[in-house]
């Protein structure tokens, strides 16, 4: 199983077999999204399927890009219908991972990249999913709280729920495959590019 090595110097192409599953995760506020948005362009051959979530889309977030936003019954319809890979509660709104679409993107050998919570990691590792787990940290836990707070998108009461949840986070760190430090974006996500490309013999 191959995933094409970063761009940097050239030549990518998609997997000629089925993708990977990449599973990115780590506590809330530690930079997912933006170390994703440095990671994409580096990967060319790295595809995001869309989750689906319950909350309401932000500003500027694309239906079926971002997420598929969806309300709570069709949420549960699709969990019934075992649609989801696994799925999660997250300061109060539902969020799971399409099967059908992963599926798809490693069908087509693209590999697959996912950013779930912690507790969606923990259940696609128990059910014994193929993936390749990273974990991305914060420098120290009084920076995650740092940035969670100048992000101001929480009230004083979420704030403080974030904050503890993100102890019970940082902890699940330790049976990653790999942790990588986000302490600038770029670096971080220039070292997960490389974690994946070494996993690449076919194509580095
Ligand atoms: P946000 O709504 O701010 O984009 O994401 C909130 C949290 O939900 C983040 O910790 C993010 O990693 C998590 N999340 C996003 N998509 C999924 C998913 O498909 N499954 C799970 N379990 N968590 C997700």
């Amino acid at each position: 199983m191959a995933l094409a090595s970063p761009n940097l110097d050239g030549a990518v192409s998609k997997n000629p077999e089925r993708g990977r599953l990449i599973v990115l995760s780590g506590p809330s506020g530690v930079g997912k999204d933006t170390v994703i948005a440095e990671l994409m362009p580096l990967l060319p051959a790295l595809r995001r399927p869309a989750a689906y979530t319950t909350r309401s889309p932000r500003p500027g977030e694309v239906d079926g890009r971002d997420y598929s936003f969806v309300d709570l019954a069709t949420f549960n319809e699709m969990e019934s219908a075992e649609q989801f890979l696994e799925t999660a509660l997250v300061h109060g709104n539902r969020y799971g991972t399409s099967r059908e679409r992963v599926e798809a993107v490693r069908n087509e050998g693209y590999d697959a990249l996912l950013k779930p919570d912690v507790q969606g990691a923990a259940q696609l590792r128990d059910a014994g999913v193929d993936a390749l787990f990273v974990f991305l940290a914060p420098p120290s836990p009084e920076i995650l709280r740092e940035r969670l707070q100048r992000r101001g998108t929480e009230s004083p009461e979420e704030l403080a729920v974030r904050t503890q949840d993100a102890t019970h986070e940082l902890a699940a760190a330790s049976w990653y495959q790999h942790v990588v430090v986000n302490d600038e974006v770029r670096r971080a996500a220039r070292e997960v590019a490389e974690i994946l490309s070494e996993r690449n013999p076919n194509l580095s």
